[in-house]
């Protein structure tokens, strides 16, 4: 089977090097794609069923949509869509906005709410469908502004993990997308013909300003300095430990102690 276009075979190349470089996609896996309907998770779909076909290793997948309870929200395009493609799905109909409204604080940003109590639905489904992964449609634009937006505004140094074991031990979360550009994903996904659906939340489109702010930064510098983004993405697999200050890294030395 050959790529469809080149556009294609980067991101199945690029893809292809993050599932290995992690440990993403093993021989036997089921893994469940978290399909909210916008580009991202589209591609990651679409990907993963290019590769599915094309891998020396055998897997399945299964596209599973949370549906937050909005107004308007077109699950009947998810499932009209991955019928079309033969891809099994299941769409999970929630009340999460109705949650959202009765949680949060006047002026709160809701995302963070909202991505915590849809992980929750996540999980469960991921144990009701027997999901061995969970994978999400996060590209290398959100590791490099979750970075940014942790250094400049929550005084850590970390990005997002390409793979992650969760807390009970009992889900593994993976981002094949890792080094896929959100350019790239945007294409990939008008190319093969996917819709892209609003969440109809009414935050939807509505980044945190900070979250703005960072994404224009970075547009700014790779503007002037083509090669910025995918320098900083290199450098969150390029960690130097003992040239940062923090203590647990490099513990102060015994005779300090005396
Ligand atoms: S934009 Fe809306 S649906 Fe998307 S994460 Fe934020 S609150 Fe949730």
């Amino acid at each position: 089977m050959s790529y469809r276009s080149s556009l294609e075979a980067r991101i199945a190349r690029k893809t292809t090097k993050a599932i290995v470089d992690f440990a993403l996609i093993e021989d036997g896996d089921r893994v469940m794609v978290g399909l909210s309907g916008g580009k991202d998770s589209w591609a990651l779909l679409q990907v993963l069923d290019v590769l599915r076909q094309r891998a020396p290793i055998t897997f399945s997948l299964v596209a599973v949509n949370v549906d937050s309870g909005y107004d308007g929200y077109r699950h009947d395009l998810i499932k009209a869509t991955c019928e079309a493609h033969g891809w099994e799905y299941r769409i999970e109909h929630t009340q999460i906005g109705a949650v959202m409204d009765d949680l949060l604080e006047p002026n709160a940003t809701p995302c963070s709410l909202c991505a915590r109590l849809r992980r929750g639905v996540l999980y469960r489904l991921a144990e009701q469908v027997a999901a061995t992964k969970i994978a999400l449609g996060h590209h290398a634009d959100d590791f490099v502004e979750t970075a940014l937006l942790n250094l400049f505004f929550g005084g850590s140094l970390k990005a997002m993990p390409a793979r992650l074991v969760s807390d009970s031990q009992q889900h593994v979360v993976i981002r094949p997308l890792v080094y896929v550009s959100e350019d790239e994903a945007r294409a990939y996904t008008k190319e093969s013909c996917l819709p892209i659906i609003g969440c109809c939340c009414p935050a939807c489109g509505d980044l945190s300003l900070q979250r703005q702010r960072i994404k224009r930064l970075i547009a700014e510098l790779e503007r002037e300095h083509p090669g910025v983004k995918s320098s900083m993405l290199r450098a969150l697999g390029n960690v130097m430990p003992r040239h940062l200050l923090d203590t647990r890294l490099n513990p102060r030395p015994s005779f300090c102690e005396q």
